[in-house]
């Protein structure tokens, strides 16, 4: 850690600033104005501004160099304790004794919205991860490679699956025009009727 701290600062600024940026772009286009301006806005809280300065490396998450240090990252529980477009923020614990073994965390299904939100959370990560290597299937495969463990609700899991394929085949522009019609109608439309609204 041999950047100085005020670089630091300015730099994890910046980081945290463009990816709001793209995500903003991404809701914009999907009729989500107040969550495009709202994402991520606890990153500037202290709680996670200043560790995500303390461990700025530029190539990765800090929160990983965090847990690295002190075995978990506190920026982090702060942060999905706060955004709900992340699926982390619908675990609850069911009490009605519904699961085998009580009280166990549940994933609580998530609002589409937040579903639509999380999806330009992952484009727009993946472009500033992959930079001009990136392509629609990056979310997809990222998706896939961490699909074992994700606790998710079985129809966020769906829902964000079957957008993450729309994109990977149709590109951004369809992806974000069907998500914005879905959103405003409240439900999906059978692929064989896709091309009309399209
Ligand atoms: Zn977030």
């Amino acid at each position: 850690m041999s950047t100085p701290y005020l670089i630091r600062f300015v730099q994890h600024f910046v980081t945290i600033t463009k990816h709001r940026i793209l995500v903003c772009k991404g809701c914009f286009k999907i009729g989500l104005y107040y969550q495009g301006l709202t994402h991520d806005l606890s990153k500037y809280s202290p709680d996670e501004f200043l560790v995500g300065v303390k461990y700025y490396q530029g190539t990765r998450s800090p929160n990983n160099a965090e847990r690295e240090d002190i075995g978990y990252s506190s920026a982090w529980l702060h942060h999905k304790g706060r955004n709900k477009h992340h699926y982390e923020y619908w675990i609850d614990y069911n009490t009605r004794g519904e699961m085998p073994g009580e009280d166990v965390l549940i994933p609580v299904e998530m609002p589409d919205r937040y579903v639509a939100e999380m999806v330009m959370d992952r484009i727009a990560a993946s472009k500033v991860y992959k930079g001009k290597e990136y392509k629609d299937s990056d979310s997809l495969d990222y998706f896939l490679g961490g699909i074992e463990t994700a606790p998710m609700h079985p129809n966020t899991r769906k829902k964000l699956y079957r957008y993450l394929k729309i994109l990977a085949k149709y590109g951004e522009d369809k992806t974000c025009r069907l998500i914005k019609y879905e959103l405003k109608h409240g439900r999906y439309i059978p692929k064989s009727k896709r091309s009309e609204s399209d």
